[in-house]
């Protein structure tokens, strides 16, 4: 027998457990399915522990200059393992406020994965091996995304993406990024600033491809203050580990480079694997997205889809919109479609930028 909602949401990212929290708080009877921690990729392995690493980065900066400001220190030295533990303790704490939020907030947690079914109905595969059945007046799918991989560059040894690399603990003396984008950018300016000799290697002609040319020259300014080699216009092309651990990345035109680790950091994929829409009337784009109307709204009555899900832009901030969007859809209030070119970006390497509108 199904248990009914209002508002059935399937992920506990940013999108998922904001249109939880938002629609619980507008009087819904709401459930949120999640396989893995609340907080999704933002708090997990994404937005919070990349800025704790950035913060490590930028205490070890200026302790490093603190001479030029007129206060005598000895040289700094990184304890990554303390690093990690500062950076474990502040996602602990906000998985554990979101828990707390759902609770004070009536929210059903299910910590499970959710498939969709027909009819609204979401069949879920407990944590522990059992199953339930939720069935919403409304569904939310929130999957996600996970990073994107390249030929060649399976994740292993020292090939990494942003989920391994957030679990470092040392410092890579040698560090080749692939893909200068937001993501790449923040960890090569993280591994820069706490020693690690760094190269981007760019596909495109230029970094951070997308942005106003304005804004991305301060970054390859300052980057290139930093000994960060840009190594734009170049294709990688394969890999071979070392004895010693490392790998040697070939690009370009027979060009190679020995590193320790080599952070695969070419965007990020929506995750609709698991949700089951094979069996929906839910639309898929050839590029895995789910289809939506300016509300968010899919194919099939009553199922909205937001956040990484979605092609539009991968951003917290965004999901939490959308997911404010569609729940007020569904309460009938009638809110405008969100205007996605005036969304406000920003990177938070050394210098952070930021910027909104076209470019
Ligand atoms: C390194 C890094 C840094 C970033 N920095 C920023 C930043 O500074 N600012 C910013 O705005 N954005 C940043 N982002 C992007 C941001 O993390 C995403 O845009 C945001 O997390 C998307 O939220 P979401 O709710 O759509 O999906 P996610 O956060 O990916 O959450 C989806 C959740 O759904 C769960 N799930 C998937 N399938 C199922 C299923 N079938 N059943 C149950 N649960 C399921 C997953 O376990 C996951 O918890 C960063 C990302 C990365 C990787």
């Amino acid at each position: 027998m199904a248990e009914q909602f209002d508002l059935v949401v399937i992920g506990g990212g940013p999108g998922g457990y904001g249109a939880a929290l938002y629609a619980s708080s507008a009087g819904m009877n709401v459930a949120l399915v999640e396989r893995d921690a609340l907080g999704g990729t933002c708090l997990n392995r994404g937005c919070i522990p990349a800025k704790a690493f950035l913060e490590t980065a930028s205490v070890y900066r200026h302790v490093a200059h603190a001479a030029d400001f007129g206060i005598e220190s000895s040289a700094p030295v990184v304890n990554f393992a303390t690093t990690q533990a500062r950076k474990k303790k502040i996602v602990d704490g906000l998985v554990k406020g979101i828990g707390g939020l759902c609770k004070s907030r009536k929210v059903t947690v299910f910590n499970g994965t959710g498939s969709l079914g027909a009819g609204r109905t979401v069949n879920i595969t407990m944590a522990d091996g059992s199953t339930a059945v939720a069935h919403g007046a409304n569904i939310i799918l929130s999957a996600g995304s996970v990073p994107r991989t390249i030929p060649g560059f399976d994740r292993g040894g020292p090939i990494m993406t942003s989920d391994e690399v957030l679990d470092l603990d040392y410092i890579p003396a040698r560090v080749a990024v692939i893909g200068g984008g937001a993501i790449g950018c923040e960890f090569a300016s993280t591994f820069a600033d706490l020693g690690s000799a760094v190269t981007i290697l760019e596909g495109l002609p230029k970094i951070l491809p997308g942005l106003d040319t304005d804004v991305a020259n301060v970054v390859v300014k300052s980057f290139k203050k930093k000994n960060i080699d840009i190594r734009t216009g170049v294709a990688v092309k394969s890999h071979a580990p070392t004895p010693s651990g490392g790998t040697v990345v070939s690009f370009g035109e027979g060009e190679q480079l020995e590193v320790d680790v080599v952070v695969v950091s070419v965007g990020r994929r929506p995750f609709a694997d698991l949700l089951g829409l094979q069996n929906t009337n839910v639309k898929v784009t050839d590029r895995g997205f789910v289809d939506v109307d300016p509300w968010c709204q899919t194919s099939e009555p009553g199922v909205y889809a937001i956040g990484d899900l979605v092609n539009t832009p991968q951003l917290a901030h965004v999901a939490y919109a959308e997911a404010i969007l569609a729940v007020k859809h569904m309460l009938g209030e009638g809110p405008m479609p969100i205007a996605y070119d005036r969304v406000p970006w920003a990177i938070y390497c050394h210098p952070e930028v930021a910027w909104s509108g076209p470019s």
